[in-house]
């Protein structure tokens, strides 16, 4: 059976998904918008595991994934992805981006999760358009969910009004 899309308005960290995703950056370290919020939530086990990550394999790079506990949160995991800052479109950041729901969702399979949040990757800090990003992670999970049997359920958390019409009008007109 494939699985289903569903958009929600408001904040990842009330998400009783098994696995959230956090716009991260590439230190792990915490920062602002939802990241901060992820780590205000969910309490130091998520950062003190961010840290044995980097200690093992380094920085995680623009695109790639990685997974810890979901410490506090509702969600068993958090999958932190490190997204594109923006540069102006000549900087591959479109298939960085679409490498970010990828290699999240690789992730999610591997844990066995069968039910994922996303926010909108990039749009805040890091200043993707909002219209370009929604296209890729609408495009991005669709196609991968075509050929999945694991994951049931993917949400598309839009903390903003503005994402949320636009990814409103790419689902469901
Ligand atoms: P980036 O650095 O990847 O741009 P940001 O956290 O600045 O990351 O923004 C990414 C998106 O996350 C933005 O669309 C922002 O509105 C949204 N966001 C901020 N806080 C939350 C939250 N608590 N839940 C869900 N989305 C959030």
């Amino acid at each position: 059976m494939n699985a289903v899309i569903e958009l929600i308005k408001g904040d990842i960290t009330k998400m009783r998904t098994e696995a959230i995703v956090n716009a991260a950056n590439s230190s792990l370290m915490g920062g602002g918008g939802v990241d901060g919020a992820i780590h205000r939530a969910g309490g130091p086990a998520i950062l003190e595991e961010c840290r044995m990550i980097v200690a093992r394999q380094g920085s995680c790079k623009t695109g790639n994934a990685v997974i810890t506990t979901g410490g506090f949160l509702p969600a068993k995991y958090v999958i932190h992805t490190v997204g594109p800052v923006w540069n102006g479109g000549g900087r591959n950041e479109a298939i960085l981006l679409a490498n970010c729901y990828l290699n999240s969702l690789k992730l999610a399979e591997e844990y066995k999760v069968r039910s994922i949040a996303f926010p909108n990757i990039s749009t805040g800090i890091y200043g993707y358009p909002k219209s370009e990003a929604a296209e890729i992670a609408i495009h991005t999970v669709s196609l991968f969910i075509q050929a999945n049997t694991i994951i049931e359920k993917v949400h598309f958390v839009c903390f903003d009004e503005e994402n949320h019409e636009l990814y409103k009008n790419i689902l469901y007109l």
